[in-house]
C-alpha cells in the first residue's frame, strides 16, 4: 500500500504472517514503474500476492470513475500492471486478495462494479464493521472447482471489507465462489500452474483458521 499522506509504504502483518505460517519467505516490492526492475522483480521471485488497498483506476476497464469510485493509485496500477502481465507470461502463481481479484479481473478484461450499494445493492453485508476476522457472509464453493476441491465444502463462511466487486468476469478467469446476492468472490485462472484470487480477506483471520491456512499454503507450494 502506498500512504499518500505519509509518503510511505507499509503493509498489513496479516499477509506476510499468512505467507510465513505456509512455509514462503515473504518481501514487500518497491513501487517503481521502471519496467526493467519489474520484470527483474517478476524473475526473482516464486509466487505473487497481490494485496488489498486502493479502488482500481477505472481507466484499467475503460470505463469513466463515477462519483462513487473511491481513491485510485495510479502509480500502484502502473506497477502491478507490468508486473502481473510478466507473471502471467512467465507462468509464476499468483494469489489476489481483495483489490487483488479486482485488479486480476480488471487486467484481464473484465470490469468491476465501482460501488456495490449503488450498482449492485443487496442485502448481504460486504462492507463490515471492525473486528474484521468474524464472518460477514457465507460464499457458496462452485463445486470441481480447484477452491472447492482444496476446502472439501460447498458453502464457507466470510468476512467481507469491500464496496466493488467484479462486474463482468474476464474472458479467462472462472468463478469458484459466489455471494447470496450473485457477486463472484473468488476465481482461477485455469491452464495455469496457479492464479487464484479472493475477495474476501484471508489476512484478517489469526493463525490457526482451517481455510485461510489452507488458501495460503496452496499458494506457496504452488511457488515451491
Ligand atoms: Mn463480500
Amino acid at each position: 500500500m502506498w500512504d499518500e499522506e505519509k509518503s510511505s509504504l507499509w503493509m498489513l502483518p496479516g499477509y506476510m504472517d499468512g505467507i510465513t505460517r505456509a512455509g514462503g519467505l515473504p518481501i514487500i516490492l518497491p513501487l517503481t514503474d521502471d519496467a526493467e526492475e519489474i520484470i527483474q522483480l517478476a524473475t526473482i521471485c516464486d509466487g505473487f500476492l497481490l494485496t488489498g488497498g486502493h479502488d482500481v483506476s477505472p481507466g484499467i476497464y475503460h470505463e469513466e470513475p463515477l462519483p462513487v469510485c473511491g481513491s485510485i493509485c495510479e502509480a500502484r496500477d502502473r506497477m502491478e500492471s507490468i508486473l502481473l502481465r510478466k507473471v502471467l507470461e512467465i507462468d509464476k502463481p499468483v494469489l489476489g486478495i481483495c483489490r487483488g481479484i479486482q485488479f486480476l479481473n480488471a487486467v484481464l478484461g473484465g470490469s468491476l462494479y465501482q460501488d456495490l450499494p449503488y450498482q449492485h445493492p443487496s442485502d448481504v453485508i460486504h462492507h463490515q464493521a471492525p473486528p474484521y476476522s468474524v464472518p460477514a457472509h457465507t460464499v457458496e464453493l462452485i463445486q470441481e472447482t480447484p477452491l472447492a476441491k482444496l476446502l472439501q465444502k460447498e458453502s464457507l463462511a466470510v468476512n467481507s471489507y469491500h464496496h466493488q466487486g467484479i462486474k463482468e468476469l474476464a474472458p479467462a478467469l472462472r468463478a469458484m465462489a459466489r455471494a447470496e446476492d450473485g457477486l463472484i468472490e473468488a476465481v482461477w485462472l485455469p491452464e495455469v500452474r496457479f492464479v487464484w484470487a479472493v475477495q474476501w480477506h484471508p489476512e484478517f483471520y489469526p493463525a490457526g483458521d482451517w481455510a485461510s491456512d489452507l488458501i495460503f499454503k496452496a499458494f506457496v507450494c504452488a511457488a515451491e
